[in-house]
């Protein structure tokens, strides 16, 4: 025979349960089934843009296959949402320059970065050599060319193995599988990467350069030909959005405290010149590359990687942009948004 008490703690725990479910309820507004729709939304609104063109200046990505259209969001949980050509691999290109700024961050501190290499943008083209020649080599930024090669001088290890170890072994953790080059995309930058051993060499005349320009600008090559997939851009990004933890491997990749000053330069360059109209547009730190890939994170909720190779005049894949402006003001990503308290 249940007494009044009983039946009062039964009631009692029913209410608390209630609470608690409609709690997590609002917690996870953003559900799987609500981005898988805006993603599916998203891919066939945007499918048949054709605006843009592949790079070219890079011979090899001329021949990339331009339809190549793949969307994928990884949210802090660790879901995944895939749409499109999602195995469909091109190369990083400069959304490595994130993950080689994290990785000196991580290693030598966030005052090193902005000291030995700069966080202000340069507001130009993203190989541009003049900032260098402004600012005798300093205040250049990573997510463009000068700055990505001076941060990857910065990168841990004696020499050229060593360091070229530590890149594919961290990129690799913050994508969750081993990655691998794409060599004919390696073997056509290094053929035609003049300017940037130059703006490796000027930097080296400033002394701005802490390894060796030419073993750097290779590392640097390299990089930018690790082949990625949709997938791996999301979970790249997500490992950012979960503060330096892969939301699926659950391994500790960086530190919080980097990831916050990893978000705020991708802020001021990761767009390169467009970067203000960027960020007014999504609200979010994004990175492009000329491979046709676009990273966008939206801390403490998701990160999201979208393939498409033809490219803008600044070298921002088109349909990605479009993509990600949608995803932003549909699934509410902009960090800046803010609901007033009454
Ligand atoms: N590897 C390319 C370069 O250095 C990367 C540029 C980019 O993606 N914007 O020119």
């Amino acid at each position: 025979m249940k007494t009044r008490q009983d039946w009062f703690k039964i009631l009692l725990t029913a209410v608390i349960f209630l609470v608690s479910i409609s709690g997590i309820t609002y917690a996870q507004q953003l559900s799987k089934s609500t981005i898988e729709a805006a993603v599916k939304e998203a891919y066939d609104k945007f499918k048949n843009v054709s605006e843009g063109k592949n790079a070219d200046y890079i011979p090899a990505l001329a021949e990339v296959n331009p339809n190549i259209f793949g969307i994928s969001v990884v949210t802090a949980d660790g879901d995944v949402i895939e749409f499109g050509d999602i195995n469909d691999m091109v190369s990083m290109q400069s959304i490595e320059k994130v993950f080689a700024m994290a990785m000196v961050i991580d290693e030598l501190g966030a005052d090193a970065l902005k000291e030995k290499v700069g966080v202000d943008a340069t507001g130009m083209k993203f190989n541009a050599i003049e900032p260098i020649e402004w600012k005798k080599g300093k205040e250049i930024n990573p997510c463009v060319n000068p700055g990505a090669l001076a941060t990857t001088s910065l990168i841990k290890g004696a020499n050229y193995d060593e360091k070229w170890n530590n890149i594919i072994t961290k990129y690799s953790e913050f994508a969750g599988r081993d990655l691998t080059v794409n060599q004919p995309v390696y073997e056509s930058e290094a053929a035609t990467n003049q300017r940037n051993q130059a703006l490796a060499w000027l930097l080296f005349a400033y002394e701005r350069m802490y390894f060796d320009p030419v073993q750097t600008t290779d590392i640097y090559t390299k990089a930018c030909a690790i082949n990625v997939n949709a997938k791996d851009l999301g979970m790249m990004a997500a490992t950012l959005c979960n503060g330096g933890v892969n939301p699926v491997t659950g391994k500790t990749v960086v530190s919080p405290e980097t990831v916050e000053h990893v978000l705020a330069v991708m802020v001021t360059a990761g767009l390169y010149d467009d970067s203000g109209i960027w960020i007014y547009d999504t609200g979010m730190p994004g990175k492009s590359g000329v491979g046709g890939g676009i990273i966008a994170v939206a801390p403490g909720k998701l990160g999201i990687g979208v393939i498409s190779p033809p490219l803008d005049d600044v070298g921002n894949s088109v349909k990605a942009q479009y993509v990600i402006k949608y995803l932003s003001e549909k699934l509410g990503l902009n960090m800046y948004s803010v609901q007033p308290k009454n």
